[in-house]
Parts: structure tokens; sequence; C-alpha cells
């Protein structure tokens, strides 16, 4: 394994009417309260309504900042920001999805910096200080809820970049699964995508003796596996939702990855596209994964073919190593197909006419990728494996 340091301090509180935790998780911070959420889910599926009752009972001052947007832009987090300081705000709480989070993630940080937040998302500062924050949870994707990252959308420059500070945990957060059943079905399926997609970045990994950690990966996927036909099915399936809840966490909370180096090309790409296309993020890791995986085979191909046969039930015999990993990204496309997942950029209307553009985006240093290294023409040969 690598060496490691690990250190979460995000309290999950986790399970049925877990909401009500609220009382006494948030009195600690203050009495100012902003609350953060998107563009109506949680109104329509009663959240706020439940949220907005218990934080009158703690007499708090509520303030609110609404229409957060999925891949959530630089202009809703200034905002957020304007608000906490002209209105001295002590805590945010967010409701909804890795989006509203990971936005609420950069207005806790702006709200105590000098500068403007864009200086610290693009790396040119680092946060060194944020407002506490805790998370209401109300889908199952993308770990935000239990990590220290946050990926923010600037339109005007058209960029979609990850940042993270160990300053932007969460204080708690809280899922109760439940509260997604209103997630339709196909923000259900991208959910399910993008914790998947974050099993396998951490497995192409070229750490070395990471035995344990990668049981812990296959595990994960092999149980979302098997549970994503049934929430599919039912989607108020209370067991269904409660396993696609905690291995979303679960898949990027630092837990299973640990003293693992992971790729994390496939996030890069996928940003890349989204940033000029604005897809939904797991819709765009449905495209891309495969067809990295494929395009590396010199690299990818002995992992590959240890996850054929552990999580994808390839039969090995009489074929070469080189049969089975093919068959088992195969196996990983056809799934995702089934689930209803899209497989090319023409899904989304994607032609080839920003490809170099985006290659350029998603490696702006010529390089991205720690496991297969890929230049910008490689990319854009990914990117056109995906049209
Ligand atoms: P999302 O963008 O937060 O939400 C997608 C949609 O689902 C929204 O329209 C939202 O509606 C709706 N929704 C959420 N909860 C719902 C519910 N309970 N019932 C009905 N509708 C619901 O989706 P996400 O996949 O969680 O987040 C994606 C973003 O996270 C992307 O920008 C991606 O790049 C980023 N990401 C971050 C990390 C990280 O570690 N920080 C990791 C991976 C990806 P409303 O707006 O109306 O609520
Ligand atoms: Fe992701």
């Amino acid at each position: 394994m690598d060496n490691f340091m690990f250190h979460n301090p995000t309290k999950l509180i986790f399970g049925r009417d877990t909401l009500q935790s609220l009382k006494a998780e948030i009195p600690q911070y203050g009495s100012r309260v902003l609350v953060t959420y998107g563009g109506g889910s949680i109104k329509r599926n009663g959240i706020y309504d439940q949220a907005m009752k218990l934080l009158a009972e703690m007499d708090a001052q509520v303030f609110e900042l609404s229409g957060i947007e999925p891949n959530p832009r630089l202009s809703s987090v200034h905002k957020g920001i304007a608000l906490c300081k002209e209105e001295k705000i002590d805590f945010i709480l967010a409701i909804g999805g890795g989006s509203v989070i990971d936005a609420t993630k950069a207005i806790a940080a702006g709200a105590r910096y000098e500068g403007d937040i864009w200086e610290i998302i693009t790396k040119k500062e680092t946060a060194k200080q944020a407002l506490p924050f805790g998370t209401v949870l109300t889908l199952a994707a993308t770990g935000s809820e239990m990590n220290a990252g946050s990926v923010i959308t600037n339109w005007e420059t058209q960029e979609k970049i990850g940042w993270g500070a160990p300053c932007v945990y969460p204080q708690f957060s809280i899922l109760d699964p439940s509260h997604t059943f209103s997630v339709p079905k196909d923000q259900t399926i991208y959910g399910i995508v993008d914790m998947m997609s974050h099993a396998l970045e951490h497995y192409f990994s070229g750490s070395p003796h990471t035995p344990y950690n990668e049981r812990m990966v296959e595990g994960l996927l092999t149980t979302v596996m098997e549970t994503a036909p049934h929430a599919l099915a039912n989607l108020e399936d209370y067991e269904s939702r409660e396993t696609l809840l905690f291995c979303g966490t679960m898949a990027l909370n630092g837990v299973i990855n640990q003293g693992m180096n992971g790729d994390w090309a496939t996030h890069s790409i996928e940003h890349a596209v989204s940033a000029v296309y604005d897809i939904p993020h797991g819709g765009g890791l449905a495209i891309i994964f495969p067809n990295w995986i494929r395009y590396n085979l010199d690299v990818t191909e002995a992992k590959m073919k240890q996850l054929a046969i552990r999580v994808f039930g390839v039969d090995p015999a009489s074929k070469t190593d080189r049969e089975i990993a093919e068959e088992g990204i195969d196996r990983l496309r056809q799934f995702w197909s089934e689930i209803g997942a899209p497989s090319r950029l023409a899904d989304y209307d994607i032609d080839d006419k920003h490809l170099t553009e985006m290659a350029e985006k998603a490696a702006p240093s010529g390089k991205v990728g720690r496991f297969a290294s890929c230049s910008t023409e490689d990319v854009e040969k990914i990117l056109t494996m995906c049209l």
C-alpha cells in the first residue's frame, strides 16, 4: 500500500427518522442558519417543510438560498457567499444532492475568505477555514456528504473544476433512505453509475499490494450491481434505497481506498464534457469509463481481468488475459445499458465539434490520470471512441 493518513471528521447520522437530529446538532453552531437547496424537489417531497419546522422549534433565524443548479455554478456560489457575509450567518444547512452540497462547500469556504472563491477553486489559493455546515442528503451518488471535495462550474469560462480542503468536511450528514424515494429513475441511474465509477477510479491504481482494499471495492461494486435492479423496479423500496445510500457514501469517503492512489482521468474527462454541454455527471461517466478502460488496456488489463472474474462473473477458462479483460469491459457496458444509462455521446446529441477543446480542458497540463497517464491526444481518441 502507499503510505496514508486517514481522518474523516464528518458525523454520519444514518437511518429512518434521523432528520430530527438537526435539533441536537445545529444549535451548538449558532442561531443564524442559511438553508441551501436546489430547484424545488425538497418542497415537493416534504423535506423542506419538515426541516423548517425543526428549525423553528430551535428558534433559528433562517435565511435561504434556493435554485442551486445540477452541476452547480459559480454564480450561485457567489450569491451564497454574499448572503453569508451580509447576514452574518453562523451555520449552513445544505439539503439536496451532490450539487447543493458541493456549492455549499464553496460558499462555506468563500464566506471566510477575503478574495474571490474562484482563486481557491482554481487552486491558486488554499481554503484554510470555512463556516461550519451540515447536510441532509437526498440523492445517493457523489459521497460529497462525507468528503472534503467539491466540483464547481464556471459557465462563463466553460470550466468545471474539482477542488477540496480539509476545512470543508461537513460537520454532520443526515441520511434517511426514505428521503431518496422521490429521486426519479434517471437520477437514480446516474447515481448508481457515479458511485460505481468512484469505486472503479480507486481500483485502477498502481499502488502496490492492496488486497483488502481491492476486496472492499469489489464488494461495493457487487452490492450496487445486485441492488440496482431492485431499486429501479421499485423506487420506494426502503432496503434497496438504504443499500445504495450507504454504498454512495462509502465509495468516496476515503475508507475503501486507503493506501490506494486511484486514476481519476475519467472524472476529469467527464467534467470537461459537462463544462461544454452541461450533461449529468453519471450519464457522462457511463459513456466514458468503459472506453477509458479499453483504450488503456495495456495498463488496465491485469486489474480489469481481476474485476472481470471476481465481479462480472467472467469464466476465465481457455481465454487469454486480454480476452478476459475485454469480456469484463463488455459486461460493465452491458450492465449500465441494461439499467438504462447512456452509452454514447450521441445520446446527448454531442458530435465531434468540440473534442479537441474538451480534451484540452480534461488535461490542462497536457497529461491526465495517475495510473494510465493520458495525453490530450489520448483523451481526444477516447472521446472519439465515445461518439
Ligand atoms: P444533483 O445534481 O445534486 O441532483 C440532480 C437532480 O436530482 C436535481 O435536479 C435535483 O433536484 C434532483 N433531486 C435530488 N434529490 C432529489 C429527491 N430526493 N427527489 C427528487 N429529485 C431529487 O445530483 P448528484 O448526482 O448528487 O450531484 C452531481 C454533482 O456532484 C455534479 O456536479 C458532479 O460533478 C458532482 N460530484 C461531486 C463529487 C464530490 O465528491 N463532491 C463526486 C462526484 C460528483 P433539485 O435541484 O430540485 O433538488
Ligand atoms: Fe463522481
